[in-house]
């Protein structure tokens, strides 16, 4: 039984160990991906229930020369353990604001922020200098956070979010339902959108559960005058279900995947010539 003990051991330590050494890696290479153009921005639609195409979230993308194409999921933790979300944040930003600014049919923007982005920089001075470099009405852009950026020093968080709103710049709260204190965060900022997390529309069919969740979420953002955008859509039913519990709009892979700008041409006024 001893030597169970330590050979199970010894198997985590090493598996640790490499994992570690993947997280230093990757985080390694993450500092010369900005210079390298190894970033790219993916949008993604976002519609009424009708279908009708009202803006897009801007998706970051890493292309990495070895491994391919790395998950956010995967590099935003590392990039905010080191900071460099500060630089990479600002980047998508600058190329989500510019993108949109060129779009013939004045379209929504959506950018997310990084609590980290919230507690260093000047996130204000930034965001403000991207909308006069690129010319972008502030009003199209929203920005979407999640309760991360309200833990910790949440007066200062707070006092960002209100100067950002007078700014024009529309916020959005992210992943609603998911985090502990969503709730309570309704009533110390005016939100001009909650987006229910995927987790509770994948569940839609499957869990009874999900569905009142669902419903207690429009009706409470209903109740507060905020419209509520639903997250990863990809079935009709699940379509059918939201616009019957009067959700505004839709986002997830029934309109439209993330892709290159260049796949969604069309929806923007861009008429391509064939
Ligand atoms: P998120 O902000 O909740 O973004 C939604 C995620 O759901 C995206 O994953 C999107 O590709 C995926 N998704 C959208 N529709 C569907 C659907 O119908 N089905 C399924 N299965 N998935 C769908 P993605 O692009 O991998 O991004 C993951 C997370 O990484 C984002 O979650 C966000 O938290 C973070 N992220 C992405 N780009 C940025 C960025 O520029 N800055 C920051 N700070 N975080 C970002
Ligand atoms: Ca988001
Ligand atoms: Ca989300
Ligand atoms: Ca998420």
């Amino acid at each position: 039984a001893k030597r169970e003990g330590r050979a199970r051991v010894c198997f985590f330590e090493s598996e640790t160990d490499q994992e570690l050494r993947d997280r230093r890696l990757l985080q390694h290479d993450l500092r010369q991906a900005l210079e390298q153009n190894q970033f790219l921005v993916y949008f993604q639609p976002q519609a009424r229930m009708d279908g009708e195409v009202i803006g897009f979230e801007a998706l970051l993308r890493w292309n990495h020369p070895t491994r391919g194409f790395v998950p956010p999921d995967q590099f935003i933790p590392l990039a905010e353990e080191n900071g460099l979300i500060i630089q990479i944040g600002e980047w998508v930003l600058r190329e989500a604001c510019r993108e949109a600014a060129s779009w013939p049919r004045p379209l929504q923007v959506a950018v997310n922020l990084s609590p980290v982005q919230f507690q260093a920089g000047d996130l204000e001075r930034s965001i403000h200098q991207v909308l006069l470099e690129t010319g972008l009405t502030p009003t199209r852009l929203e920005v979407e956070i999640t309760e991360g950026v309200l833990i910790g020093d949440f007066t200062r968080a707070l006092n960002l979010l209100r100067r950002l709103k007078a700014l024009g710049i529309r916020i959005a709260m992210d992943d609603f339902g998911t985090g502990y204190s969503s709730l309570s965060y309704l009533q110390s900022f005016p939100f001009d959108k909650i987006k229910i997390d995927r987790s509770f529309i994948s569940n839609l069919e499957a869990t009874p559960q999900s569905a009142e969740i669902v419903r207690a979420v429009l009706s409470l953002a209903h109740a507060l005058n905020i419209p509520v955008i639903a997250e990863g859509v990809e079935t009709e039913a699940q379509r059918a279900f939201l616009a019957h519990e009067a959700c505004e709009q839709m986002q997830g892979y029934l309109v439209g995947r993330p892709d290159l700008i260049e796949r969604y041409l069309d929806l923007v006024g861009v008429t391509v010539e064939r």
